[in-house]
């Protein structure tokens, strides 16, 4: 039997390769994005309080209720949309499964999808296995803003879905009003879904805030917005996350959801809607906290022969290495660094289709405790 690929461009992504170089060379893995310290005691203890508790069965499809509520609590006092969590708010096993789901949802076979690039690995390959097309537009090369002349040019009447993803990984930069108003107006006479991966949506800086879909009347409208709790609470082992959408869309959504995973796991659904329960106002400190590592993380560099603008949302840093191997592509770079050097990060290129020429960026990740920063901040200065 000759097995035929559905997807024959796909290998391991390259946060596994990453993270997998980093552990044979004992390097300092700064390359797929987690946190190395840990959750907060009381979201812990409530884990092992249900797990204890016997919540160990399935939990309801749509999500657990008291999550769902916490969920659409939170989005009402952030974003002053009183989205139902009845019929809006599912919690699905991380955002990647939303995502996937929201595509298996609306793209049909032949449709188009406009990705921009450099734009998140998990995105194409559930376009193409629900039959359908990425058309991506590279973000401006100097500041990963959107070429909205660009995107107006390659709408059709095959276009079926945008997605979107601010605060951007791995840019870290951040879609304006502006920006919303500007695809609302292009999309606004088309039957076009808009799906916003916002799952940094906490970790903005500078005294900047994240312009969620969820807070843009006419876009919300034909939108589905995904988040992780993962990012947010420092535990993106527990793979949980959500998908907000209209009533309509939310019911297209779940049919999806329902023979994907059924539902989200549950011992981790009752521990999050305790902890936001008793902390509302957790997520509050994050830009501060986050913007710490960052401002940490770039003085270290100062004295190194990276260069860097700051990174305006995120936990992740971009940094340009031409001063220091412009011989190397940012593949090799990567690999250099992690076995020479014994910091791993993530090369860029592997976000485009077609990525640019002239660009040396690799990504690291800052979502780390002070120590491992300042190491980091040692290794990367002594190139
Ligand atoms: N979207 C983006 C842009 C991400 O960076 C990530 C994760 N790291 C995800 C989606 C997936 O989130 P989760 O781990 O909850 O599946
Ligand atoms: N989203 C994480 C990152 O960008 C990686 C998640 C994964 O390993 N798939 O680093």
């Amino acid at each position: 039997m000759v097995l035929q690929s559905k997807l024959p461009q796909v290998g391991v992504t390259i946060f596994t390769q990453m993270s997998q170089l980093a552990h044979a060379h004992g390097a300092l893995n700064l390359s797929q994005g987690f946190p190395d310290f840990d959750a907060a005691e009381p979201l812990k203890d409530a884990l092992q309080r249900h797990v204890h508790a016997g919540h160990n069965q399935y939990a309801a499809m749509t999500g657990l209720a008291a999550l769902r509520e916490q969920v659409a609590s939170k989005i009402s006092r952030l974003y002053r949309n009183p989205v139902c969590p009845e019929q809006e708010v599912t919690i699905t096993p991380g955002a990647t499964q939303a995502l996937f789901c929201a595509i298996q949802a609306l793209v049909r076979s032949g449709d188009e999808v406009i990705v921009f690039d450099p734009c998140y690995d998990s995105y194409e390959p559930a376009v193409s296995l629900a039959g359908g097309r990425c058309v991506h537009i590279a973000l401006n090369e100097h500041d990963f803003s959107v070429d909205w002349q660009q995107f107006a040019k390659v709408l059709n009447d095959k276009t079926r879905l945008v997605i979107i993803n601010s605060p951007h990984n791995p840019s870290g930069a951040l879609l304006s009003i502006a920006d919303l108003n500007q695809l609302a107006a292009l999309i606004r006479e088309r039957d076009i879904y808009l799906l916003s991966d916002e799952v940094y949506e906490h970790l903005v800086f500078d005294g900047q805030l994240h312009n969620s879909i969820l807070a843009h009347d006419e876009l919300y409208q034909r939108a589905c917005v995904v988040s992780s709790f993962g990012k947010t609470y420092h535990v993106t082992g527990w793979k949980t996350g959500y998908m907000v959408a209209p009533p309509k869309l939310t019911a297209e959504l779940r049919k999806v959801h329902q023979y994907v995973s059924f539902c989200a796991v549950t011992p981790m659904q009752y521990a999050l809607a305790d902890f936001m329960l008793a902390q509302p106002e957790y997520v509050d400190q994050l830009p501060v906290f986050y913007q710490r590592k960052r401002d940490q993380l770039c003085q270290a560099l100062e004295g190194s022969r990276f260069t860097f603008t700051p990174s305006a949302s995120t936990y992740f840093q971009l940094l340009d290495y031409r001063n220091i191997r412009d011989d190397l592509n940012d593949v090799q770079m990567a690999q250099w660094l992690t076995r020479e050097h014994g910091v791993a990060s993530i090369p860029l290129s592997v976000f485009y289709q077609q990525p640019p020429r002239d660009q040396y960026l690799l990504r690291i990740c800052f979502a780390k405790r002070a120590d491992t920063l300042a190491l980091a901040g040692e290794k990367l200065c002594a190139i």
